[in-house]
C-alpha cells in the first residue's frame, strides 16, 4: 500500500507541466488480468508466490469513490475456479459490507453476469451478506467461470476518514461442510476468507490519501480533481480501501521492508507505534518466517476495538497510553504472520490467529528486551485483563458461535489461549515453541491452517507427549 500525501507537491509540479487529459468521473476501466502476477507487490525473492495462485479464484476490481454523494460504485470481474471436488450449481458470494458490524452501510448488486450472460442473484440471509448466483450449467471440479458484478456501497459523505473492507462480492469459502454462510457477530472478526490475487483500479479525489492492501503500480491524476490508482496485491486474504484527508505519514526506518505509519492525533504516540512496528516486524521476520510483501502500512488513529489486521495493512489505536499502544501494535504486526501468512478458519478456530498473535507479541517483548526489563510484565497485564474475566472454562478451540457472548469469547481466546501458549513455552522451552510457530507458518504459507497442523508443528519440536495437554486445554487431539 502506498500514500500520496507526501508526494503531492512533486505531483503538482508534474501536473502543471503535463496536464492530464480530463476524463469524466465514474468507475475506471477494469485492470488488465496480466497485472495479477506483476511482481510489484512482492519483496525481492517472493515474486513467484503469485504464480501458485493462478489456478485459483482471482479478482479484478474497479472502484469509484464519490465522497460528495457518499457512494462507492464498483465493478468486479471474478475469475472463479472450482477448487472443490464436487460440481457447483450455484456459487455463493459474500457481501461483507452488509455485515451488521457496519451499522447502516449498504451494499447493493445492480447487475450480475456469468460468462457474459446476464443473470440474477438471490440474497440468502437477513443481513444481505450471502448472495447466491445460480448456474445454468454446473461448474465441475477444476472448472472455471467468469462472474461480473456492478454494485454500490454507501460510504460516509464528506468524511475525513473511513475504510471499507472487502468492497466487492467475494466468493465464500467452500469447505467440507459446504458453502460458508456464517454471519458471525460474537467476536471482532467476521470474514472467513482465502488468499487470492487482486488487481484493483481506484478512482478517488486527489485531495484524499488513498491507502489499501497491496502496492501501487501506477497513478494517473486528472484535471477533474480525481486520481486513478492501480494496485497489485499478490496473494492476500482480504482487501481494504482507506480514505483520509489531512493526515500525516511517518516513513519508519530500519525494517526489512518499508513501513509507513499514517496517523492523525498524537504525533508522539504515532512515533512510538512506528518504532515498535519496526522492532516487532524485524523480530517476527527473523524468527517466524520472511515476510513476502513489498511493504507494510500502519494506520494509527482512534480505533475503539484496539486494532484490526489485513495483509500488508494494520489499524492501531493511537488514543490511549504508551503501554497500550505498544501492546496493540505488537499484536497487530504479529497478525501479518498469524492470519496473513498462516491463515485459519477465523470463525471456528479463532485461536489459531488470535492466541498466536498474543503469544508472539509476548515472545517479542521477552526475547528482544523491548521497552526495558519489565516489558514482559507490561505486555502480560493485557493478557491477564482478559484471562481474569473467564467465567466458564472452555476448550480454547471453541467455535465462535458456541461462545455465550463477546466477553466469553475474548476471555477464552485472547486470555486463556495466550496463557496456555506461555505455559506451553515454559514446558517445552521457548526455543521449541518459537521453532514450532515458525514451522506452522511456513507449512500453511498463505493457505488455511488447521488445529492439527499447529499441533503437529509443535509436537515435532519435543520428545514430550503433548496430546494430553492439547486435549485438556485446547480440546483437540483427544
Ligand atoms: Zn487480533
Amino acid at each position: 500500500m502506498r500514500r500520496f500525501i507526501g508526494a503531492l507537491s512533486a505531483l503538482i509540479i508534474l501536473l502543471a507541466a503535463f496536464p492530464a487529459p480530463s476524463r469524466a468521473s465514474g468507475v475506471p476501466s477494469l485492470p488488465d488480468e496480466a497485472l495479477l502476477t506483476d511482481p510489484i507487490w512482492a519483496r525481492a525473492g517472493f515474486e513467484g508466490l503469485a504464480l501458485l495462485f493462478l489456478n485459483r479464484t482471482r479478482y479484478l476490481l474497479a472502484l469509484d469513490v464519490d465522497h460528495r454523494r457518499g457512494v462507492l460504485t464498483g465493478k468486479a470481474r471474478v475469475l472463479y475456479v472450482n477448487n472443490s471436488d464436487v460440481p457447483h450449481s450455484e456459487v455463493i458470494f459474500r457481501l461483507y459490507p452488509n455485515h451488521p458490524v457496519h451499522q447502516g452501510r449498504r451494499m447493493r448488486v445492480s447487475a450480475v453476469s456469468v460468462n457474459g450472460m446476464p443473470t440474477s442473484g438471490q440474497i440468502r440471509d437477513a443481513n444481505g451478506t450471502v448472495f447466491a448466483v445460480p448456474l445454468a450449467i454446473p461448474i465441475p471440479p477444476n472448472g472455471t467461470a467468469t462472474f461480473e458484478f456492478d454494485y454500490t456501497i454507501t460510504v460516509p459523505a464528506g468524511s475525513n476518514f473511513f475504510y471499507v473492507s472487502e468492497p466487492f462480492p467475494m466468493v465464500a469459502v467452500y469447505d467440507h461442510t459446504g458453502w460458508r454462510q456464517d454471519v458471525a457477530t460474537k467476536g471482532l472478526d467476521y470474514a472467513y476468507t482465502e488468499s487470492a490475487l487482486y488487481a484493483v483500479r481506484i478512482r478517488a479525489p486527489s485531495n484524499y490519501g488513498t491507502w489499501f492492501v497491496g502496492t501501487l503500480k501506477s497513478a494517473e491524476h486528472h484535471s477533474d480533481g480525481t486520481s486513478i490508482y492501480t494496485v497489485v496485491t499478490g496473494p492476500v486474504r482480504n482487501f481494504v480501501l482507506v480514505q483520509v484527508r489531512g493526515w500525516r505519514v511517518i516513513a519508519a526506518q530500519g525494517a526489512g521492508v518499508p513501513i509507513n505509519v499514517l496517523y492523525n492525533g498524537d504525533p508522539v504516540g504515532a512515533q512510538e507505534i512506528a518504532q515498535i512496528s519496526v522492532a516487532s516486524f524485524n523480530y517476527f521476520d527473523r524468527v517466524i518466517s520472511s515476510y513476502p510483501y513489498a511493504e507494510l502500512s500502519v494506520i494509527a488513529t482512534r480505533f475503539p476495538s484496539g486494532g484490526e489486521e489485513y495483509p500488508t495493512l494494520i489499524f492501531v489505536n493511537n488514543d490511549r497510553t504508551s503501554i497500550y499502544r505498544r501492546f496493540v501494535t505488537a499484536h497487530e504486526v504479529a497478525h501479518q504472520w498469524f492470519y496473513g501468512i498462516a491463515g485459519n478458519d477465523t470463525l471456528r478456530n479463532a485461536w489459531l490467529d488470535e492466541s498466536l498473535a498474543q503469544i508472539a507479541g509476548y515472545l517479542f517483548y521477552k526475547h528482544t528486551g523491548y521497552g526495558g526489563v519489565n516489558a514482559a510484565e507490561e505486555y502480560w497485564s493485557h493478557i491477564l485483563t482478559w484471562y481474569n474475566r473467564i467465567t466458564t472454562v472452555r476448550p480454547i478451540n471453541t467455535s465462535l458461535e458456541d461462545f455465550r457472548d463477546f466477553s466469553d469469547y475474548m476471555s477464552t481466546v485472547y486470555g486463556g489461549g495466550a496463557v496456555f501458549m506461555r505455559q506451553l513455552g515454559e514446558q517445552i522451552g521457548d526455543g521449541a515453541l518459537i521453532a514450532g510457530l515458525s514451522a506452522y507458518v511456513r507449512e500453511v504459507n498463505l493457505g488455511v491452517g488447521t488445529p492439527m497442523q499447529f499441533f503437529n508443528a509443535i509436537q515435532a519440536q519435543t520428545a514430550q507427549n503433548l496430546r494430553p495437554l492439547f486435549c485438556l486445554r485446547v480440546g483437540i487431539m483427544c
